[in-house]
């Protein structure tokens, strides 16, 4: 594979944007309220901005690379959405500092539309973790770039997660170089590599794992973690900062246990993350042990669950969640 710097640096730009006008509307637009009344509305308009961002920088540095996002802009067009565009029209323009059209932004969310089949596109969570967002905790903007099956770029802005005491990290990561963080707010404090933790028994492991048991069987990694001897409770984090917290050796298992047989992973929610894994030292496979295929379109259809670890201890948690449901 050749150099992806160039690739790396757009994205790492679209990112730090993306995750500036989620800040905001997080900090402007969630109040205890929000959570009271179960109202969405502004991870929407977050979510929305995130991706329009994110598909606009990517078209003005590397035009023409196609953007698998999560989000599509069909609903936004009809008429009774007028508030909600106005809305996502306002953060894209402070991102942007200059006047833009409503229409260039619908533009830009379908930029984000393409389908997974071709040899080469980013694929984009524009705000992974909407309920750590609602809740005021963690989320993270993932971007990364798929070239035939091979995850060759990611990179993860984390705008709630600590870095040396102080909240915003990014996560960046090159295929076949070392992974590093740098802060997220700060383009010009530098960067440092990362590595996952040495444990060799699984035993003395943090293990993370997903805030919602609706997107991961908590009972189920609980009966992994007792086979395996750990003690500790779980690490329970929104988002990709999962896989953050495994490369920076804040915990050296995260475990997603499928909630229900029919679910399939989506792309977006892992390419960034387990390439900043593996860069990082550690492996990633599904619930089984067998490789993420991203050759699938959209979803990892062929792969249940998610195991991401520090490396050495990786056999032994397949062969406990194996013992598990045996
Ligand atoms: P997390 O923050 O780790 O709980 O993951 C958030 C992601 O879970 C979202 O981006 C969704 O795409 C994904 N998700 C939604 N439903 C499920 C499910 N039933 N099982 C696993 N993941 C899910
Ligand atoms: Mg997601």
């Amino acid at each position: 594979m050749g150099d992806r710097s160039a690739e790396l640096r757009a994205a790492v730009d679209a990112v730090r944007a993306a995750a500036r006008a989620c800040r905001a509307v997080q900090q402007r637009l969630v109040r205890p309220e929000t959570l009271e009344k179960k109202d969405k509305s502004p991870v929407t308009v977050a979510d929305f901005a995130s991706q329009a961002i994110v598909c606009a920088r990517l078209a003005e540095l590397l035009p023409g690379d196609p953007v698998v996002g999560e989000e599509s802009a069909a609903a936004l067009r009809k008429d009774a959405q007028e508030p909600l565009r106005a809305a996502i029209l306002e953060q894209v323009r402070d991102e942007l500092q200059r006047d833009v059209e409503a229409q260039r932004v619908l533009e830009w969310i379908d930029l984000g539309a393409a389908d997974a089949s071709g040899p080469r596109y980013w694929t984009l969570d524009p705000i992974d973790g909407t309920k750590g967002f609602l809740r005021g905790e963690q989320y993270a903007v993932a971007l990364a770039l798929i070239e035939e099956g091979v995850v060759t770029v990611g990179v993860l802005g984390c705008p709630n997660l600590p870095l040396d005491g102080r909240p915003g990290a990014l996560f960046t990561a090159q295929r076949g170089k070392p992974a590093h963080v740098q802060r997220l707010w700060d383009a010009d404090a530098g960067e440092r590599e990362i590595t996952v933790g040495s444990i060799a028994s699984a035993a003395e492991a943090r293990l993370c794992e997903s805030v919602e048991s609706a997107h991961s069987d908590q009972e189920e990694s609980a009966r992994v973690a007792a086979l395996l001897g750990i003690r500790a409770e779980p690490y329970r984090i929104d988002s990709q900062c999962k896989y953050a917290a495994v490369a920076r050796n804040d915990a050296s298992i995260y475990l997603r246990m499928p909630t229900r047989p029919d679910y399939r992973e989506r792309i977006w929610d892992h390419a960034a993350g387990k390439l900043i894994v593996e860069s990082a030292g550690g492996r990633v496979t599904d619930a089984d042990g067998a490789p993420l295929d991203f050759t699938h379109g959209r979803t990892l259809a062929r792969n249940r669950g998610v195991v991401a670890t520090s490396g050495r201890i990786h056999e032994e948690v397949i062969d406990a969640i194996r013992r598990a449901r045996a």
